[in-house]
């Protein structure tokens, strides 16, 4: 089965918006063993709409269509897909029903020009769209070659979009024989080669399932792909993989899929019933907007301030002004004292502090390599490690807030 998307919306061709409909819908098609050769991105014009429309047509299985289906004028795809096909468009009652109550549940009346949105080209199927009011459209058209195309026309709103697709288009695509499965392990703590190193012959070429590495902001991503007859056989070849990398990766595997270390801190945190708190400097609350950002941090981080000044780490951590003076704020001294101030502070199990770090230029060769110290205090705990920001500047709070929520969830693991 070959299918090729079509996103429609001058936005999207001038560059104004970013079509990510196009690539959601290639993995989503992806998963049932669909491929995609094809994406296109036409303007609100009906004359390349109908030709667009016509080429993909006459070439592959499916064709997906996103957006223009609104009732303004320029939406113009149900009118291209009137023109390809031949067939008249024709009112379905069932749907106007459907876009007058959209409008009567928000206390609007429906203005005249939205009827259109309830016009079918003879012959096809309306999709229920239950988020807004325009509805899909779904219909078979003949090509040369005597086969048939699939065409499924959806709105370009994202979430409209998605949930048509899953709950009406994917029952009307015959799935390809093939099954195609993902799974993401997330590392942190090793280098990408040094990972490739430790897996060794799990990466080889041309090993099914094939497994790759990717990194970002130093987190270390194994992506699994397994292809398959059926849904069971993939399933277990990805389990096998699964445990083959989690065996060899060990400790620097926190997570899965969409898993970040902030989420599995804070589950480790609530599992052991454990607080925290956090100090910092350089990362300028970002390690806060991170913790806050895991779901149930609320029973375990208990609060956190940005201290970039030595008078703002004196007052508000406590930190002793001689450790400033002797050790200068970018220390591990420095460091150990604010995680200890912080912790006695809040009164909480452990204290994280972040210094901040010298501005640097990384494509200076001669420069020295400017770090920060990022500092865990805890029950008889004093650490503190120094982090290089050597590469990209643009990723070193990202990076730093990264060291410091592993330094804690190693010794959670490990303790
Ligand atoms: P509406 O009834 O809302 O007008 P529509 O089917 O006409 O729906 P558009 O008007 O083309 O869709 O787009 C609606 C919204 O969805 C816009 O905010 C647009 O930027 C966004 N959108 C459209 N196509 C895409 C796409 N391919 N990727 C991401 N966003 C998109
Ligand atoms: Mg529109």
């Amino acid at each position: 089965m070959q299918a090729e998307i079509i996103a429609v919306g001058t936005e999207l061709a001038n560059g104004a918006k970013l079509d990510t409909n196009s690539q959601w819908l290639s993995l989503e098609l992806a998963e049932i063993g669909i491929s995609v050769r094809a994406h296109a991105t036409v303007g609100d014009d009906l004359d390349m709409m109908v030709d667009t429309i016509r080429a993909s047509a006459n070439r592959s299985d499916v064709v997906l269509i996103t957006g223009g289906l609104g009732p303004t004028l320029d939406d113009l795809t149900r009118d291209a897909l009137s023109r390809f096909t031949g067939a008249e468009l024709e009112l379905h009652p069932p749907s106007l029903e459907h876009v007058k109550e959209m409008f009567a549940r928000r206390n609007r009346p429906m203005p005249e020009r939205n009827v259109v949105q309830a016009m079918f080209p003879r012959g096809s199927q309306p999709l229920p769209n239950p988020r807004g009011t325009a509805p899909g459209i779904w219909l078979t058209a003949p090509r040369p070659d005597g086969k048939t195309c699939g065409i499924a026309a959806m709105p370009g709103v994202p979430s409209e979009m998605k949930q048509m697709f899953r709950q009406q288009v994917v029952a009307r695509l015959d799935a390809g024989d093939r099954i195609i499965r993902r799974a993401r392990i997330n590392c942190f703590g090793c280098g990408e080669s040094q990972a490739e190193e430790i897996l060794g012959d799990l990466t080889a070429r041309g090993r099914d399932p094939d497994v790759g590495i990717t990194a970002h902001e130093a987190t270390i991503t194994m992506r699994i792909t397994a292809e398959g007859g059926s849904i069971d056989e993939v399933r277990a070849k990805i389990e096998k993989t699964r445990a083959a990398i989690v065996n060899r990766m060990g400790e620097f595997v926190f997570g899965v899929e969409d898993e970040e270390l902030e989420h599995a801190l804070v589950r480790l945190l609530r599992l052991r019933r454990a607080s925290l708190s956090t100090a910092e400097s350089g990362t300028g609350g970002l390690l806060a907007h991170r913790l806050t950002s895991a779901p149930g941090f609320e029973s375990c981080y208990l609060g956190g301030v940005v201290v970039t000044s030595n008078a703002a780490k004196r007052e508000m951590i406590g930190v002793e002004p001689q450790v400033l003076e002797q050790f200068g704020p970018i220390s591990a001294e420095a460091a150990a004292a604010i995680a200890e101030g912080c912790r006695t502070r809040f009164a909480t199990d452990f204290a994280i502090a972040v210094t901040e770090w010298p501005e640097f230029d990384p494509d200076d060769p001669l420069a020295a390599v400017p770090a920060s110290f990022v500092a865990l205090a805890g029950p008889n705990l004093l650490t503190v490690e120094k982090v290089q920001h050597f590469g990209d500047p643009a990723i070193a709070k990202s990076r730093t807030t990264k060291v410091a929520m592993n330094l804690l969830r190693l010794h959670l693991i490990q303790g």
